[in-house]
């Protein structure tokens, strides 16, 4: 089985105008569904979360995006209704409650600073000027799709680096942000709103659960702070959009051992259908379902 990972989407023409993001295109998403329509059966969330175990291995496809940005309702969907597939939105809460993920601040800020400049800065605050930007790059294979080799290092070190200091880094961004945009537009402008989830539903999509907060396991650890974070989104979720979810995706690919598993369990053990993560690896099943990164479709 094929699950399809997607982040943003805008028109190819965007290109130019867009600094902080790397986008799949209107045009190169209709191409790549068109290309795996020979081969796959595009499948839809509720057949998915209904199939049986035995026949999760044939030749099928299912589509996912991450994050509830704007451009997948507004960019994204057009495109799959011309195909009449049906996808997965993974939301996080907390963009309801008007608070901003750390990786799509530095998304917007990039389309006003560079990534030295950030990146400086961020080794001048947080590491006293003595960060190895080498050493970071060596060990940052996760973005290794990233050809920009300061913002590979710049992403690792917020992402994980840092992953201990969300709040702080939350903090700086803001203020950096601040200095050249009205922050408070932001979610406005970034963010799928309830108009157009709700309108997803309407259309037949699908509303997973991407944790309230969107924070990497790693800086949390503690399972019983997870699972709440997953709570509050699924309740969330119900009470926003009358939508009672069954379908996860961790976030920041979660941490592809011990705690994607004790997640998994829980999961399971209240209800949940299907359990998406960021890689392509390991033995496939309803609860952990490998997903590929459409940037490395042909
Ligand atoms: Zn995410």
């Amino acid at each position: 089985m094929l699950n399809l990972m997607y982040h943003y989407i805008f028109p190819k023409s965007f290109e130019k105008s867009i600094n902080g993001i790397k986008f799949t295109s209107q045009e190169k998403l209709r191409k790549q569904i068109i290309k795996l329509k020979k081969k796959y059966t595009f499948i839809n969330p509720e057949e998915l979360n209904d199939i049986d175990a035995r026949s999760i291995n044939k030749n099928l496809c299912s589509v996912t995006f991450d994050d509830g940005t704007k451009d997948q309702f507004k960019y994204a969907i057009p495109v799959l209704d011309e195909f009449n597939i049906k996808a997965f939105f993974f939301i996080i809460g907390s963009v309801f409650d008007k608070k901003i993920p750390n990786s799509h601040l530095l998304h917007f800020l990039l389309n006003y600073k560079s990534d030295k400049y950030i990146l400086n800065k961020i080794n001048k605050i947080f590491f006293k000027n003595k960060l190895d930007y080498n050493e970071v790059y060596k060990i940052s294979e996760v973005y290794n799709y990233e050809k920009n080799k300061t913002r590979r290092i710049l992403k690792f070190v917020l992402n994980f680096k840092l992953a201990n200091n969300y709040y702080q880094i939350n903090q700086f961004l803001i203020n950096e942000l601040g200095k050249c945009y009205n922050v408070k537009d932001l979610i406005d402008i970034w963010f799928g709103n309830k108009d157009d989830i709700k309108q997803a539903i309407k259309n037949g999509h699908y509303i997973g659960n991407h944790t309230y907060t969107h924070n990497y396991y790693g800086s949390i650890k503690n399972i019983d702070v997870i699972k709440n974070d997953i709570n509050q989104n699924h309740e969330l979720i119900k009470k926003k959009f009358n939508f009672e979810t069954r379908s996860y995706c961790h976030p920041q690919g979660g941490d592809n051992g011990i705690i994607n598993k004790e997640v998994s369990k829980y999961l399971k053990s209240i209800g949940y259908k299907s359990c998406f993560k960021a890689v392509n690896s390991g033995k496939i099943d309803r609860m952990n379902l490998p997903r590929i990164d459409n940037i490395y479709l042909n």
